[in-house]
């Protein structure tokens, strides 16, 4: 490549991550590589101590992704065909793939337009005799508004599990998220902030019952070895990740504090911009998994960027109640409906330098001024 030439300009960058801490990664895998124990030993155990405490919560348990969490902390708490959890649209459809797994029926909320995060009253509007339990998302790595939530669950004897799959780290009123409903289920899929060389996923818990009932679930559950008392799967998080992982793990706040840093710099850049950006909540303390604007020019910004080598992605372009195998439901959300249209993914990982960002910046300001002047 000439010198000349800039780089193109990821999404999201785990190759960059992981080469930054390359010696720490490498040492950890040769300890498992010469260990000759690659499942459900130490390092599991280790990483899921040092997550439990990072999420400040008193159990976790580490599993083969975080579809598995949503689907297993379900199972734990019998939740199952004839039951309907509630939660939103607006999410990586994972998350309803989750629920649906277990045979209960998802039930779609919409959005609050300001945080993108499950709308309450809606959530109030959809509770029926069979919901048992509402699934609120952190989405974007912002927190869900969890008080309203706790509130109706509390009122109608519902269970509360956070999806944290893509908020590692993020606060909700001082509390980490993972510790404020009654499980939280987190994914380490590459990309995520602490994410695996690999699958990987948590569930967190301060319920020692849950915990063990999870523990169960993922190794073919059963309660001692070749004694199965659950209909378990097999969803073990490997000795080796879980070995990868708490090398990250004790990075992860400085990562988080980076893209803090990154979307400081960003809002700031784009502020004389007409592009709707991220919303901080007065509650939320946001760890920005993805940065992401709203434009009624998205497709004339992507362009402009990809050609400029820069990258963008729409996290996520339809509902989960828009896709082939949930539209039968029929449902309505105009919040969902309107912005999937709008919504752009901008560059966000720790890596990202200040010449790169400023590339960005530079570009999409000049991309905006430019479909501006030229009519639809
Ligand atoms: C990534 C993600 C999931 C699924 O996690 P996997 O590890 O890919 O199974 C679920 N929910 C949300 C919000 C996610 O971002």
């Amino acid at each position: 490549m000439s010198a000349n030439v800039p780089s193109k300009i990821l999404v999201s960058d785990p190759g960059a991550q992981n080469a930054a801490i390359r010696d720490e990664l490498a040492s950890a895998l040769e300890r498992v590589l010469d260990s000759g124990w690659y499942i459900l030993g130490q390092e599991v155990e280790a990483f899921e101590r040092a997550f439990a405490a990072y999420c400040e919560a008193e159990h976790a348990v580490g599993l083969n992704n975080g579809t598995d969490a949503i689907t297993l902390t379900l199972l734990a708490f019998e939740i199952g065909p004839g039951d309907e959890v509630i939660l939103p649209s607006h999410t990586a459809t994972f998350s309803a793939l989750g629920v649906s797994a277990t045979g209960a029926t998802p039930v779609f909320a919409d959005i609050n337009e300001t945080t993108y995060t499950v709308d309450p009253a809606d959530i109030a509007r959809k509770i029926t005799k069979r919901t048992k339990a509402i699934l609120p998302v952190h989405l974007y790595g912002h927190p869900a508004d969890m008080d309203p939530i706790l509130a109706l669950a509390k009122t109608h004897k519902l269970v509360v599990i956070e999806d944290a799959c893509q908020a590692h780290g993020a606060r909700y009123k001082g509390k980490r998220v993972g510790s404020i409903g009654h499980a939280g289920t987190f994914s380490f899929y590459p990309t995520k902030n602490l994410g695996a060389l690999g699958d990987g996923g948590a569930v967190t818990t301060n319920d020692p019952e849950i915990a063990e009932r999870v523990r169960q679930l993922r190794h073919g559950g059963q309660r001692a070895r070749y004694e199965h008392v659950l209909l378990g799967r097999n969803s073990r998080l490997d000795e080796l990740q879980a070995a990868l992982l708490s090398v990250k793990l004790a990075h992860l706040d400085a990562w988080n504090d980076a893209r803090r840093a990154i979307a400081a710099e960003y809002s700031q850049a784009l502020a004389e911009t007409d592009l709707g950006l991220p919303q901080v909540a007065a509650w939320a303390e946001p760890v920005f998994h993805l940065y992401v604007v709203r434009t009624k020019e998205r497709e004339a910004l992507q362009s402009a960027l990809l050609a400029q080598g820069i990258a963008t992605q729409i996290h996520y372009p339809q509902g989960a109640h828009q896709q082939p195998i949930y539209r039968k439901t029929g449902q309505t959300l105009p919040v969902t409906e309107s912005i999937v249209d709008e919504i752009l993914s901008l560059p966000m990982y720790p890596e990202l330098t200040d010449k790169q960002q400023a590339r960005v910046t530079e570009r999409l300001k000049i991309a905006v001024a430019t479909a501006q002047t030229v009519p639809a």
